[in-house]
């Protein structure tokens, strides 16, 4: 395994920035062990749909399958598909070694059902867990934006776009205080356009990761126009889902293979990542 320092210069390289301009917080990430877990830690359950991302929210449908939630994750019926879990708050203390947290996967922290002194604790929490990196992810950067909160330096705070209806997100997000932002494209249903990643760390790419009957298609050339982007404005790049399956493809194969070659594995953490299958938060829930 590489060391903070080795990871340090390789991800400088990575996104061609110098010393002067690496940010500030990801020196204060140094230790002496690698991010080598990642995990993700509930304390909240429960969401209401806000756009076309949210179709095929596979939260729901496992909250709803295991009856955690007894109705539609719609606005209906938000105040009581949404539960704090105090209960849970306190799991991040029982990680050992330092661990990239995904909070929420199954809800969205910054709804509006969620009161902000829970959000508070949760912040406290990860205050109190420098070692770890704790990764948000939201629909709703528009609060995460206007709360006063004091952001952790240990938060990668994202926000999700599906297309270019809901690029707004990413003005929102930008006005968040936190130390490292990140944009999701996921599932990209649609071209995002030009879009503003001034002030914007991380993009993750990907399509639907659904069955064929229910599955959006991403094009590639979708995913190719947000790459040239981020390439544009050194934002790191990770694609995850391709979505092209034979006979479905939406991109020709010498696009396919286009996008191979421009696909990279980036991100502010990589070299510290195990590499296993929750490095990065998982977007089209
Ligand atoms: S996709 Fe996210 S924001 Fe949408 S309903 Fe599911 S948890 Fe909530």
């Amino acid at each position: 395994m590489i060391d903070d320092e080795t990871f340090l210069l390789a991800s400088r390289a990575l996104r061609g920035l110098d010393h002067s301009s690496f940010k500030s917080h990801q020196l204060r990430f140094r230790s002496s062990r690698p991010f080598v877990r990642s995990s993700r830690k509930e304390p909240v359950h429960g969401c209401s749909r806000v756009s076309d991302g949210c179709t095929n929210c596979y939260a729901e449908r496992i909250s709803r399958q295991y009856g955690h939630t007894d109705h539609e994750w719609t606005n209906e019926f938000a105040s009581e598909n949404v539960t704090v879990r105090p209960d849970k708050l306190e799991e991040p203390y029982g990680l050992h070694e330092p661990t990239r947290v995904f909070v929420n996967s199954m809800s969205d922290l910054f709804h509006s059902e969620v009161p902000e002194e829970f959000i508070r604790e949760v912040f406290s929490v990860i205050r109190n867990c420098p070692e770890h990196i704790f990764q948000i992810l939201t629909k709703r950067p528009g609060r995460a934006a206007h709360l006063p909160l004091e952001w952790p330096a240990n938060v990668w705070m994202g926000t999700s776009v599906e297309d270019d209806r809901v690029t707004a997100r990413i003005d929102m997000l930008s006005d968040v205080d936190a130390h490292t932002r990140f944009v999701s494209f996921e599932p990209l249903i649609g071209p995002v356009g030009e879009v503003d990643l001034s002030g914007i760390d991380w993009a993750i790419v990907g399509g639907e990761s659904e069955p064929d009957d229910i599955r959006r298609e991403m094009d590639h050339a979708w995913a190719r126009e947000i790459y040239r982007q981020c390439r544009e404005k050194d934002v790191a790049f990770f694609q995850t889902v391709e979505c092209a399956t034979a006979g479905t493809r939406t991109a020709t194969h010498s696009q396919e293979r286009r996008v191979r070659r421009l696909r990279a594995t980036e991100d502010p953490g990589t070299a510290r990542s195990s590499g296993d299958d929750h490095s990065h938060p998982k977007g089209d829930r």
